[in-house]
């Protein structure tokens, strides 16, 4: 039996032997790799000093909808065929076997099977089987034996499994010390501190040169560390192709916009995950936003919002939690100089074309809205990495902690309703600056809301009608 990648779908693998002719049948599985599978099986088997059936073999995968990688099912097949011949024995409750087989009855596989492991798995009483080659590994809590070759399997039931604590893996930090930011870079700076206290999606439109990137990636080494595992964090695939448990750093994905919309929402068969759930817990940045395909724009639109994703293939609805700050930085015209110190050679029309990429309905999700066009040479603001630190883990204490007064969002949802300035915005931008007031607010380490943080963030909230007053 083994987990499959999505979540926690474990598959069954029933061996029935028939007296009869030889033959081999892979059922729950339409799979053209069975043949192989079969031959390999054998071969494995053969090698081992086994005995290979010679009557009718049943192999039954379940449940049978589920796609499956036949490859890392091998060990598996092998052992049920071993047990139905009373060939081994096994030691009692319930195993996992998970491997692949050499045709010398090696027992093979090796990092692409952690993710299986670190599904959330709630039963204690499961241990499991493993390559060998996986036990220097960082596993999670739980009980293990390790298998290099099939001729191991004698002496499995009369071994004790390794017992496994959780171990939290180190992690090199990313960091910057120290920088210098013009005023206008602050004040950007400023808006993106606010969308990490209160993970609010957000926007930035700047020159080319203006530091938009960089003021971004200044936001990594701060995000502040989880508290416990979710049981929804899938653990990261790196660019490497090295598979990166899940630890107590919040992820901080930065996927090029010639990105797929596979691989940024996920899917494929089996079920890859895209750079949205990599993302869970942590920042999702989209550098270049503009330059992304349209499509995979707006299906971020449903996990930025609801905070899932919803995957369909085969007959399968899949639900997957999301949970992933989106923070998006792009060039304001096709050039990139509207409105800097440099020439802008781009007509109006040619602007508000390639601005129409965002969609009302996309722009209607974004709490945080800037620009940063201007720029002086006067870097006069020294910002250090530690006292900012320090600065945040204060305010993500106060936020987690203070108690807010009776009827605060009422109150503040009466004064946009009456001004004429945010009378007429949607409900959802109503909903935005409440949150958004709170958050600066918290910022100010104050429980109470004042008027100044409403209209602080009103401002960022309706920024983006910029984008519609051109021309
Ligand atoms: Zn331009």
């Amino acid at each position: 039996m083994l987990y499959e990648w999505n979540g926690t779908k474990e598959i069954q693998v029933e061996v029935g032997i028939r007296r009869g002719l030889p033959g081999f049948q892979i059922l729950g599985c339409a799979s053209l790799s069975t043949k192989e599978s079969r031959d390999r099986i054998r071969l494995a088997l053969e090698a081992s000093g086994y005995l290979f059936p010679l009557e009718t073999i049943i192999i039954n995968l379940k449940p049978a909808h589920i796609p499956k990688r036949m490859v890392s099912l091998d060990l598996a097949i092998a052992v049920g065929i071993l047990v139905a011949t009373d060939q081994v024995q096994i030691p009692e409750g319930r195993i996992f076997f998970l491997g692949g087989l050499g045709l010398d009855g090696s027992v093979l596989g090796g990092k692409e099977l952690l993710p299986y492991l670190w599904q959330n798995r709630d039963n204690a009483d499961v241990s499991f089987c493993l390559p060998k080659s996986l036990q220097e590994d960082i596993l999670p809590a739980g009980q293990y034996y390790f298998l290099n070759h099939l001729e191991g399997l004698q002496n499995l039931s009369g071994s004790s499994p390794d017992n496994r604590e959780v171990a939290t893996p180190p992690t090199d930090p990313q960091t910057w010390e120290r920088v210098f930011l013009d005023p206008y870079q602050m004040k950007t700076f400023q808006g993106l501190l606010y969308a990490l206290l209160g993970k609010h999606h957000s926007l930035l439109l700047g020159s080319p040169g203006s530091g938009k990137t960089m003021l971004h990636r200044m936001l990594e080494p701060l995000l502040p560390p989880k508290e416990t595992r979710d049981q929804n964090d899938q653990g990261i695939w790196t660019s490497g192709g090295d598979f990166e448990i899940p630890t107590r750093k919040r992820p901080f994905r930065t996927p090029h916009h010639s990105a797929t919309e596979v691989g940024l929402v996920g899917g494929g068969l089996p079920f890859q995950p895209g750079e949205i759930s990599k993302a869970y817990g942590g920042i999702l940045y989209l550098d270049e936003a503009l330059e992304f395909k349209d499509r995979i724009l707006e299906s971020l639109r449903m996990p930025m919002e609801d905070s899932y994703l919803e995957i369909v293939r085969m007959n399968e609805k899949t639900k997957l939690k999301t949970d992933f700050t989106l923070m998006l930085s792009a060039n304001p015209c096709p050039c990139g100089n509207y409105h800097s110190n440099h020439i802008c050679h781009c007509s109006l029309q040619k602007i508000r074309l390639y601005l129409q990429k965002i969609s009302g309905a996309f722009l209607d999700r974004i709490t945080i809205f800037q620009t940063l066009f201007e720029t002086t040479n006067e870097r006069c603001i020294k910002l250090e990495e530690v006292k900012i630190k320090e600065i945040l883990s204060e305010r993500f204490a106060f936020r987690n902690t203070r108690l807010v007064p009776e009827g605060e969002e009422q109150r503040i949802q009466k004064i946009l309703d009456t001004n004429p300035q945010t009378k007429q915005l949607s409900l959802r931008k109503k909903k935005q600056i409440v949150s958004l007031t709170r958050t600066i607010a918290d910022w100010d380490l104050s429980s109470r809301t004042k008027e100044v943080h409403i209209w602080e963030a009103v401002e960022y909230c309706i920024g983006y009608q910029w984008i519609y007053s051109l021309g």
